[in-house]
């Protein structure tokens, strides 16, 4: 029996998997199927790195299980997710649009986005906000302590040029791959606000369990009469800066 060790692709830890063949058997090993890794269709990652964004790029799938998978819905909670990831990943805002129509697809790739944040510090919530061009603000919840720690990151509150990078990325439900990456940079003074506001939530702790899952269910309320332009803490357009002129252009 060939036996092979292999590690995760991403944080390097040794990856332990059981089958028929090594029941009661140490150390765990399995063999490694090869061939579907070259070609593609499987991913070597632990069980805490399977849940990290796999290859920023279009038509890669948004997780490493989705791998080799056609067939396949999301159904997630929000209609966007954002995070700090580690792993050189960053600032991360997926969304997931009702349709990945080629027309809406064009309005993704080619409108400015616009990014804002806005603070609930009661239930120490941060609120990230984002639209297309002219469209509506769209908002989405962020609390670093919601993730598992070998899923987030902290940016520093200076804000270095590669902790403004920010990545968003849009990802058809259908099939759970990636349709549309936008990269850019967040000006300066809006990734150290943001940075701060982090760091705050974090120094703030968990909040009350109850009191924040009742403001994430009512976080629509946010888009009702245009509140959220009058909430916001800042806000930054990534394709323009908010006097209109040309500040940073996310490049595909
Ligand atoms: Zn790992």
């Amino acid at each position: 029996m060939q036996i092979d060790y292999f590690r995760c692709e991403v944080c390097g830890v040794q990856v332990m998997h059981s089958d028929s063949t090594n029941e009661d058997k140490f150390p765990v090993t399995r063999r490694f199927r090869d061939q579907l890794y070259k070609k593609g269709l499987i991913s070597v990652r632990c069980a805490r790195c399977v849940a990290l964004p796999y290859k920023l790029e279009v038509g890669q799938p948004y997780r490493s299980n989705l791998l080799g998978r056609e067939d396949t819905q999301v159904v997630t909670g929000c209609n966007s997710v954002y995070n700090y990831w580690p792993y050189g990943v960053g600032h991360l805002l997926e969304v997931f649009p009702s349709s990945c129509d080629p027309e809406s697809l064009s309005f993704y790739d080619r409108e400015p986005i616009e990014i804002g944040f806005l603070v609930e510090g009661d239930v120490n919530l941060i609120v990230v906000a984002y639209r297309f061009g002219e469209s509506d603000w769209n908002v989405t919840p962020y609390l670093w302590h919601a993730y598992h720690e070998s899923a987030r990151a902290i940016p520093s509150e200076e804000s270095s040029e590669t902790e403004q990078e920010f990545t968003l990325a849009v990802v058809d439900t259908e099939g759970g791959k990636y349709r549309v990456i936008r990269q850019g940079k967040l000006p300066q003074e809006f990734a150290t606000m943001f940075h701060r506001a982090i760091h705050q939530q974090i120094s703030q702790g968990l909040p009350d369990k109850k009191e924040y899952g009742v403001r994430i269910d009512r976080l629509y309320e946010l888009l009702i009469e245009n509140r959220v332009d009058s909430m916001l803490e800042a806000r930054g357009s990534i394709g323009r800066d908010i006097n209109g002129t040309l500040a940073a252009h996310l490049s595909k």
